[in-house]
């Protein structure tokens, strides 16, 4: 899936342990299945931040958007965007991480025009909250 069929998420995977936060899972009483399913979402969204991920710059901030979102479902959390953290985290972003990480759950965000991943399709993002 968006272009991670050529990236080999298993040998990364020997390399890195993902943690889950623990007091999380409790609260949220996911089952064993559901956290290797998260286990593999994360794997699949740290794949798609590494430098060398074959994605096209223009599909990249919809790939990390929908794999946010369905770390959120994964989670049992609602699907809201206001709450992502990752598309701003991933190298080939040049919007400002840190006013990013500040407009947390108010729904709005700071694009750099000449961001290369979010320059070209900030309307798809803005499109999905609106579709979600
Ligand atoms: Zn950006």
């Amino acid at each position: 899936m968006l272009g991670l069929n050529i990236f080999n998420i298993k040998k990364r995977r020997e390399n890195k342990m993902t943690t889950l936060n623990p007091e999380l899972l409790k609260k949220q009483n996911l089952s064993k299945q559901r956290m290797k399913q998260l286990y593999i979402a994360y794997d699949e969204i740290d794949a798609l931040r590494l430098p060398e991920c074959p994605t096209p710059d223009d599909e990249l901030a919809d790939a990390i958007t929908w794999q946010e979102y369905k770390i959120q479902r994964l989670w049992g959390f609602a699907s809201d965007s206001d709450y992502h953290s990752y598309w701003y985290r991933t190298p080939r972003c040049r919007c400002p991480m840190m006013d990013n990480e500040d407009l947390s759950g108010t729904g709005q965000r700071i694009y750099r025009k000449d961001c290369k991943i979010h320059g070209i399709s900030k309307w798809t993002t803005t499109k999905l909250k609106k579709h979600y």
